[in-house]
């Protein structure tokens, strides 16, 4: 089958490898959509640090149709469209039988720990193979799942969002981020959206956004987030970005106000003046992926078209590398997708 994978560090080939076989308990997906994520560039560049030896098949999103079952498999048949939950986890520790898999210690990625999706074929347990609404393309499942997932476990399950709220998304042109806008607004709440691109000013506003800053223009976006609030700061700030914002985001937040931190792309460390936590008692929680028992809220809103996800642009797998630069260049908005024919 053509694959697109790492042999060498830093290098993306598109080459024939053995179709992969399937397991007791797993299902044979031929996919249709990858959906690219940074973590594809980190692996791709040997700087994560938890990865399988190369060569490895990039790719942690995916959607398309099972073609044939493992022994052991009930839940699913062959014909069967599915969107791939990129969480592998150990089914059976206290944390995944309640559908809490970022808390698996066992916890593992298609695409870092294993063979991910830019590939026609790919072996998944079961459960990783959600049937998938007919209402989208399969495009649009391979670009939504985790985005929308990690959006949800962020805002609702670690922030507790609640409609009414003020909330702050940091680099809000990202996946991520634009999942963030589209869900919060969904929710209820006032959405202030970061960006450094003026292109996507009118784009983040599309999707739901109800002010948004440019933070080129601006010494500080944590002065203007307390003038968009008179003065009181949100109650919610989701920062994907890391080192370089997390202390204006300490400081955009109101007294009492929650902080969730995920993702650190622009560095993993933070000079953080503790006394802005302490005297305004901010509240700072990580997020680590999403949780299985997410889904049952989070499907009906993608299957009834409330979440629409933001397709910057698709490019075929054999242009995978194409699809790469695009994923890391400023301008993109929303989520970069191979199909495979
Ligand atoms: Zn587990």
């Amino acid at each position: 089958m053509k694959a697109g994978l790492v042999r060498r560090v830093g290098v993306l080939e598109i080459d024939e490898v053995p179709r992969p076989a399937v397991g007791d308990g797993e299902v044979l997906v031929r996919l249709r959509a990858a959906g690219l994520n940074r973590a594809d560039i980190v692996v791709r560049d040997g700087l994560f640090a938890e990865q399988q030896p190369l060569p490895i098949i990039l790719g942690v999103e995916g959607a398309g149709d099972v073609v044939e079952v493992g022994d052991g498999v009930t839940t699913l048949e062959p014909g069967q469209r599915v969107v791939l939950l990129p969480m592998l986890v150990c089914d059976s520790c206290d944390a995944c039988r309640s559908g809490r898999d970022s808390a698996c210690r066992s916890l593992r990625f298609l695409g870092e720990h294993t063979d991910g999706t830019y590939a026609e074929y790919i072996a998944v347990p079961a459960r990783n193979a959600v049937p998938a609404p007919d209402s989208m393309s399969y495009t649009e499942l391979a670009a939504s799942l985790l985005a929308y997932m990690t959006a949800w476990h962020m805002l609702v399950t670690r922030g507790q969002l609640q409609a009414g709220e003020t909330l702050l998304v940091v680099g809000a042109g990202s996946g991520v981020g634009s999942a963030a806008v589209q869900l919060a607004s969904a929710l209820g709440a006032r959405v202030i959206a970061t960006t450094g691109t003026e292109a996507k000013r009118e784009k983040l506003c599309a999707i739901g956004a109800s002010e948004v800053v440019n933070y080129c223009d601006v010494a500080d976006f944590s002065s203007t987030v307390r003038a968009l609030t008179d003065g009181r700061g949100a109650d919610l700030v989701h920062d994907a970005v890391g080192g370089a914002t997390i202390q204006r985001s300490i400081q955009s937040l109101r007294h009492g106000g929650r902080l969730i931190g995920m993702g650190s792309h622009s560095g993993p460390h933070a000079d953080i003046l503790l006394y802005s936590l302490y005297r305004n008692e901010i509240d700072f929680r990580g997020a680590h992926a999403a949780d299985s028992r997410e889904l049952p809220d989070l499907l009906p809103m993608l299957c009834d078209g409330r979440l629409r996800p933001v397709i910057d642009s698709t490019f075929r797998l054999e242009s995978a590398a194409l699809a790469q630069q695009r994923l890391v260049s400023a301008d993109r908005f929303g989520k970069v997708v191979v199909t495979i024919d």
